[in-house]
């Protein structure tokens, strides 16, 4: 729902707009024109009609006709996914249910089942853009199922947002911060998930631009500039390749490409260096024509020719070939010495290996004809059916569950009789146990991974062979909660400590029941809960398994008085605990609020800046209302932020820094550089004596001949800080500045 009764802030006239309308449809079934069967084109321009003319009176917030959104989803899907007619026909009534007054009987009776089922599915994830959906994560789940029933909703939905993001810029900022952050949690982690790579990167770069806007500019600028370098660097790598290539009749395309912002932005973070030292990565693909009876030995004998002319690292040979990803992605990686010391990622695949890559799911599809090995898809859809039937969890625990078991890269490993299991990334033996089955799981006591005895907290790697010792004794613990990531695992121990507790309780109670009769009173709902509140405690359950493992006394009984078999709370303890100040890094007094807050009130409103990301004037900021402590200021890059943000959208406030020169702020920079006589001083010297700001700490540790240094000191806002490590750069022998967060470093 993005309409909006609007005026056009573009000036067509209605005839102008019919002819770009039609314009649109008709290109739309150009894309599609091989694949139309007879009564193909009835059915489109009949879907086509229908929902011109139910969105005939809105817009978007651009001011263009509404229909022109279905229009474009549809054209993604047959463009850039591959999709066919009748899910060209869903996309374009993809927002009719939910906005118009079209139902899905009306969609039933003119299209048939199939076609009002995907588009039911549609509907009813269609309000996750609703802000005020109060968990994203409910929202999310019911993707999920809609998504196992029929993964072409899904490809629906991600070609939808696709459209959203592109078309981001006519919404107001606190909506392009949470649809972006939405997209970049969510959305292109499924795309990935779903094969869909090209559109997983445009996501990930379309929300870069809205959440770290000035970042995402600068490294757009830099990679502008240094585009002839990079182009004359790759021509030089592929030229004896291509020599080579040509005189052996394959027929091949061999091009390089350069990465995307988000991931050139993801390498500067992970290694913490500068755009210069990862711009010029970027990937060479050869792309073969191959018959299918020849695809594995074409792509070897491309390998061996560019590693007879560069050498490979040892280590980065991915053979996908053999052993695809679950997302069908195949290809051949290797990694290899070019010109000038530097590494090249070459990746070899065919032509149909090439359409699976860039189109996902749909292509797998139709190459999947008169191939009858089970579909990855199937598996990976049938363990997603099974986790969202088993789990009655809380949604947010349930989304973050999700995305590490389902959303993160998989290993393969095998059993002692050599089937193949697929794990995330980071899965333990005790990971590996569950997935066998809960009863070997619970009753884990170790593994023996190719042969050798580990502890259950083991960390599988591709290609184990693993082992599970049980024993009829062992039960699972708290702490096992830490060694696993996969989903099934964590719900079925939970489940497990969930029912030990409940038979621990069985003891409190019968103890309580003792008590209580002991002093006149009743084991009875009243004096339950009186006692639940005297205690603190949020359920029963909570009381009798205190009373069980002894943390509650219950020698204070006594205090109560018993009228009739009811008992009567003593008065309230006179300690009453405070609540604790929110964490103030410069000690910024309250009052002094140099936020504009833009909401409800334009009041100066209570604040505190997040302990996670210590943000200072100046840093992109949003506000995030917390119960009971006013609103909490964090950065848009900080780590939770994208999860505060698709969780829970409704309690983001946006936020500006309004100029203050008169408070300062505790940050932190890490600086390495080169040991030099007086370096110290040239430093303290800019801080304190140029810059005039306040140190806190600094400590300085030097090993042969490299010093790292970090100094916490006060600033006032970015603008300054920028400054400072502008002129800390211009020193001799300064290597790298870089700010770090106070609480996590040092
Ligand atoms: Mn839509």
């Amino acid at each position: 729902m993005e309409t909006v009764a609007q005026k056009p802030k573009y000036n067509l006239n209605e005839e102008q707009e019919k002819k770009l309308i039609l314009r649109e449809y008709r290109a739309l079934l150009r894309c599609l024109k091989t694949r139309l069967k007879p009564g193909d084109r009835r059915l489109l321009r009949h879907a086509f009609e229908m929902a011109a003319d139910a969105h005939k009176s809105m817009r978007r917030k651009s001011g263009e006709p509404y229909i022109l959104h279905p229009l474009a989803v549809a054209r993604i899907c047959v463009e850039e996914i591959g999709l066919g007619v009748r899910s060209t026909i869903c996309s374009l009534l993809h927002d009719t249910v939910e906005d118009t007054d079209i139902s899905l009987d009306d969609i039933q009776r003119e299209f048939g089942s199939e076609i009002a089922k995907i588009v039911d599915g549609l509907t009813k994830i269609s309000n996750v853009i609703d802000v005020n959906a109060s968990q994203q994560a409910e929202n999310f789940k019911k993707i999920l199922l809609t998504l196992t029933d029929d993964p072409r909703v899904i490809l629906i939905k991600l070609s939808d947002r696709l459209h959203n993001m592109r078309t981001l810029d006519s919404m107001k900022q606190e909506k392009q911060l949470k649809i972006a952050s939405e997209t970049v949690y969510v959305y292109a982690p499924l795309a990935h998930r779903m094969g869909l790579y090209n559109m997983k990167t445009e996501m990930e770069d379309l929300s870069m631009k809205y959440l770290e806007p000035d970042t995402y500019r600068e490294i757009a600028r830099k990679l502008s500039e240094t585009r002839r370098e990079r182009s004359r660097f790759i021509n030089e790598f592929i030229k004896p390749l291509k020599d080579k290539l040509d005189t052996t009749g394959l027929d091949f395309e061999i091009y390089g490409r350069p990465k995307s912002i988000h991931s050139i932005w993801n390498k500067m973070k992970k290694k913490g260096v500068a755009f210069e030292e990862v711009y010029d990565l970027f990937a060479i693909r050869v792309i073969l024509n191959a018959p299918p009876e020849r695809e594995k030995e074409d792509c070897w004998k491309v390998y061996s020719m560019v590693t007879d002319e560069y050498n490979p690292s040892p280590e980065r040979l991915r053979d996908w070939l053999s052993n695809p990803k679950s997302n069908g992605y195949e290809a051949l990686h290797t990694t290899v010495m070019g010109p000038n010391g530097k590494w090249v990622e070459v990746q070899i695949r065919t032509r149909r290996m090439n359409e699976i890559a860039e189109k996902g799911l749909a292509a797998h599809w139709k190459y999947k004809e008169g191939n009858n090995e089970e579909n990855r898809f199937d598996k990976w859809f049938n363990q997603i059916r099974e986790v969202i039937t088993t789990q009655d969890i809380d949604s947010v625990d349930f989304l973050s569950d999700f995305k590490r078991s389902f959303l993160a890269e998989e290993i393969y490993v095998y059993t002692p009789k050599g089937d193949v299991k697929m794990l995330p990334v980071g899965a333990s033996a005790l990971d590996f146990a569950f997935s066998v089955h809960s009863q070997v799981g619970s009753k884990c006591i170790g593994a023996k991974v190719n042969h050798k005895l580990v502890p259950i907290s083991h960390k599988l790697r591709s290609g184990d062979q693993v082992e599970i010792i049980t024993s009829g004794k062992q039960k699972p613990t708290e702490d096992w909660l830490n060694f696993v990531v996969t989903a099934k695992a964590r719900t079925k121990i939970k489940d497990a400590l969930k029912e030990q507790k409940k038979t621990i309780a069985e003891e409190g109670k019968y103890t309580l029941q003792r008590k209580l009769e002991a002093i006149g009173a009743a084991l009875n709902p009243h004096n339950v809960e009186e006692l639940m509140n005297h205690y603190k405690l949020g359920s029963a359950l909570d009381l009798y398994y205190g009373i069980a493992v002894k943390s509650i006394d219950l020698k204070d009984l006594k205090e109560f008085k018993v009228i009739g078999d009811r008992l009567e709370i003593p008065k309230p303890e006179k300690v009453h605990l405070e609540p604790k100040p929110a964490h103030d890094p410069a000690k910024i007094p309250h009052k002094d609020t140099e936020l504009i807050i833009f909401g409800e009130s334009s009041d100066k409103i209570m604040y505190n800046l997040a302990n996670c990301c210590k943000p200072i004037p100046g840093d992109d900021v949003f506000g995030f209302v917390t119960t009971g402590k006013g609103l909490t200021i964090h950065r848009t890059t900080c780590p939770n932020a994208a999860k505060l943000m698709a969780n829970y959208g409704h309690r983001i406030v946006k936020t500006k820094w309004a100029k203050n020169k008169e408070i300062s702020f505790l940050t932190g920079l890490r600086i390495i550089g080169m040991d030099d006589v007086g370096i110290i001083n040239k430093i303290t010297n800019i801080i304190s004596g140029d810059m005039r700001l306040n140190i806190s700490a600094l400590t300085i540790e030097s090993t042969e001949g490299v010093f790292e240094g970090s100094i916490k000191l006060f600033v006032h806002d970015k603008e300054e800080l920028e400054e400072l490590v502008g002129r800390l750069l211009s020193l001799n022998g300064i290597h790298t500045v870089e700010r770090f967060e106070t609480d996590t470093a040092a």
